[in-house]
């Protein structure tokens, strides 16, 4: 049979011709071929294309019993599949009745042409067919399967490219980050959806010029030899731009990948890192940052000073106690907005924690017209404010530093701003103190101290003196109040009047406190040991410990760590101490009660305590401050106090100690009054641990001692 080919061709080619994908073209082709009267034996047939990424062969369409015949399982590596080995030898291979070995379950009554589809040297695809029952097909067969062989090549070939393409495009077309492409002067010549985005932000039209930063970079691209490399990264507010020189086209590549997420974040951080919290305020870091180029403005100019306000509210600590953290975050945040609002003069205001504000006034340094501005800054603190139904009216101690070209630094400034307001706050409330020349040589004084105190405390120098505290009755040792003492390498033994307020100043008495219970408790233990009738040591705890949040546990953790006996320890908190924080000084006292201490209060008299506030606390003791002691016998006031006060402790079931006990006539009018203890040097000075066991092992003291020749150290 002869066929003819030019109508064949043409049938093809106008398959060819209408705007297929690849799935529709091969499924009318297949149908097609089919319908060549004579050409197919069996009407059927099959396409397949290479898969590159999967290296399998993939049924493109297919007519009569192909499904199940090769149904994409064909893997290239297949050595069996008839299919495969088409591929693979670039030559038609022939499949009689026989099963595909390749398992593939093919049944078909006739042979089967497997052909493949190539592009040049490369096959692409095969193509199958039914051509004969036996015998092979005819020559005429032939010369049609080598044309529709040739025009189904092409075809593919040119539907394969088209779909990669397209799918390339797609890639670029639809990423979400911008991509461009120009040429070399810097004209756009394609932008992605994306980047029209971008374009028209910028109010640039596509085939203008970008803008000037990205030439820059294009000229800097276009120079380099390097081909692919990103050379330049350019960040705008959201893109980080990649550039990429195609030499060859002409034309460089932009790639932009959004990065505002990012930036958000990192802006974020750096807002955060720098600022507080819950005023939005600069915090320390940003203040330290400013100070800093506040001096490197000195550096430049040094006429130039600058000065630095430290404003510490006066006792939030009982705002917090009485309202609650809330209301004491809306007082902090309230004073934030206050002082950023108001405008005096050019500042910058900062938060440097809990109650510490800071003010920076830039190019300023007359003294008269620095305390105006802190009369106004304290007028705009001292303002009430109004909390949850309740008014405050806070007061506001205020240190001043001036930075000019003898203040170095920005920690030295901190520095004297804050021995300034130290220097307020032992003032009272409510006032300002400028740093001055002899404030300079004491903060000197206090760091020499502070350091040498922590020398004496690793090297035992920082040791403790027991003073003997007797029952006023039969004279016998009741117990000793523990005292600190520095035998100093160079000023011989110091008593704490010389150091116990740096240690407060410099926050080294928390260290220092401990280091005295540590101390004091080995010493218990040991007395424990050698059977020494001793009821209990007491220890002085500073205001600066009783803030401490842990104290308790601070506390109970040396006593377990020395094998005390916590019933044998007496804790002493000033009366001073107890009325500045009423609340927190109940609980601790309760909390450290219940684990067996005993609580002492302290220099009694001197914190103006009513009666019915101190009824509240779980005290055990109370030690008449040596003040009233003093005028006794003969100061009526004195007397009248010191009876009053055993009476009352009497009351309420408190015993008394009087303190600074120094002549017979005291201690007469005390036993007088049934005061319970006596402490003073009529008795006993504060001794070394030595002596106090030696005095432990005498006894009782005779009757009478005098005031000349007490037991103990001797100043
Ligand atoms: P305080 O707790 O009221 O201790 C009593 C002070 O009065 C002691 O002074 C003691 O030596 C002195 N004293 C006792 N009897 C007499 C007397 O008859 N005549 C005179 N003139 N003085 C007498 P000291 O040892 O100089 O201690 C002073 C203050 O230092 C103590 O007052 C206490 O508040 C504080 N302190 C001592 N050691 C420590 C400590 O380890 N920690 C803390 N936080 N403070 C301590
Ligand atoms: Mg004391
Ligand atoms: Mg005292």
């Amino acid at each position: 049979m002869t066929f003819d080919l030019a109508t064949i061709s043409n049938g093809l080619l106008y398959i060819t011709l209408e705007d297929n994908d690849l799935q529709e073209y091969a499924d009318r082709t297949v149908k097609y071929l089919v319908g060549i009267p004579g050409f197919c034996t069996r009407p059927v047939c099959a396409i397949y294309t290479i898969r590159k990424k999967t290296r399998t062969l993939e049924l493109a369409a297919e007519t009569g019993l192909f499904r199940t015949a090769c149904d994409g399982n064909h893997t290239l590596k297949n050595p069996d599949c008839f299919f495969v080995a088409a591929v693979r030898t670039g030559e038609t291979t022939i499949l009689d009745r026989r099963h595909c070995p390749s398992n593939c379950s093919f049944q078909c009554e006739d042979s089967l042409h497997i052909v493949p589809l190539k592009k040049e040297n490369s096959t692409i695809g095969v193509m199958a067919l039914a051509l004969s029952t036996n015998g092979g097909p005819s020559d005429d067969q032939l010369k049609v399967l080598r044309m529709v062989t040739n025009i189904v090549s092409r075809a593919l070939n040119r539907l394969l490219d088209l779909s990669e393409k397209e799918s390339m495009t797609a890639l670029v077309h639809n990423n979400p980050n911008p991509i461009f492409d120009c040429d070399q002067s810097g004209e756009v010549t394609y932008a992605n959806p994306a980047a029209k985005k971008i374009l028209w932000q910028h109010s640039i039209e596509q085939d203008e010029l970008l803008p000037e930063n990205h030439l820059d970079y294009i000229r800097a691209c276009m120079q380099s030899e390097m081909e692919e490399a990103i050379l330049h990264r350019v960040e705008n507010e959201t893109y980080s731009w990649h550039y990429h020189h195609a030499p060859e086209l002409g034309r460089i590549h932009l790639f932009g990948v959004d990065v505002s997420d990012q930036k958000r974040m990192e802006s974020q951080f750096a807002h955060d890192a720098m600022h507080d919290e819950l005023t939005g305020l600069p915090n320390r870091n940003q203040l330290m940052t400013l100070l800093r180029s506040e001096f490197s403005v000195i550096k430049r100019r040094p006429d130039y000073s600058f000065t630095l306000l430290l404003i510490d509210l006066d006792r939030f600590k009982t705002v917090i106690e009485s309202l609650g953290f809330e209301a004491g975050n809306s007082v902090l945040q309230e004073i934030g907005q206050r002082l950023n609002r108001w405008q005096g003069h050019d500042k910058v205001v900062a938060r440097l924690g809990e109650d510490e504000f800071a003010i920076i006034f830039e190019d300023i340094s007359n003294i008269p017209r620095i305390m105006e501005l802190a009369r106004d800054i304290n007028k705009v603190i001292t303002e009430p404010i109004r909390v949850t139904d309740a008014n405050i009216a806070l007061t506001v101690s205020i240190g001043i530093a001036i930075g000019n070209s003898e203040t170095q630094t920005a920690e030295g400034i901190l520095q004297n701003a804050s021995a300034a307001v130290y220097r307020a706050k032992r003032k009272g409330v409510n006032n300002t103190e400028v740093f001055d020349k002899e404030m300079h040589t004491n903060a000197l004084h206090r760091l020499r101290v502070s350091n040498e105190l922590t020398d004496a405390m690793a090297s035992g120098d920082l040791t403790v003196y027991y003073q003997p505290i007797f029952n006023l009755n039969d004279l016998r040792i009741r117990g000793f109040e523990a005292l600190a003492r520095w035998h100093h390498p160079e000023n011989g033994l110091l008593t704490p009047g010389a150091f116990i307020h740096i240690a407060e100043e410099t926050g080294l008495i928390d260290a220092l406190g401990i280091h005295v219970l540590r101390l004091v408790c080995r010493q218990l233990t040991e007395w424990k040991q050698s059977r020494l009738p001793l009821a209990w040591v007491s220890v002085n705890l500073s205001a600066h410990q009783f803030k401490r949040d842990k104290l308790v546990e601070e506390i109970m953790a040396v006593v377990v760590q020395e094998g005390t006996d916590p019933s044998r320890l007496y804790l002493e908190i000033t009366e001073g101490t107890a009325a500045e924080q009423p609340d927190r000084a109940f609980e601790m006292m309760t909390r450290l009660r219940e684990q067996g201490p005993r609580i002492a209060l302290d220099d009694f008299g001197t914190g103006y305590s009513s009666l019915s506030y101190l009824k509240r606390f779980p005290i055990d003791t109370l030690k008449i401050d040596k003040s009233f002691i003093d005028g006794l016998p003969e100061n009526p006031d004195d007397a009248a106090i010191a009876t009053s006060v055993i009476t009352m402790a009497r009351s309420l079931g408190m015993k008394v100690v009087a303190e600074g006990v120094e002549d017979e006539r005291q201690a007469m009018f005390l036993r007088a009054q049934h005061c319970d203890e006596v402490q003073g040097f009529l008795y006993g000075k504060p001794m070394p641990a030595r002596m106090a066991t030696n005095l432990l092992k005498a006894g009782p003291l005779r009757r009478n001692p005098t005031a000349a020749d007490p037991v103990g150290e001797t100043d």
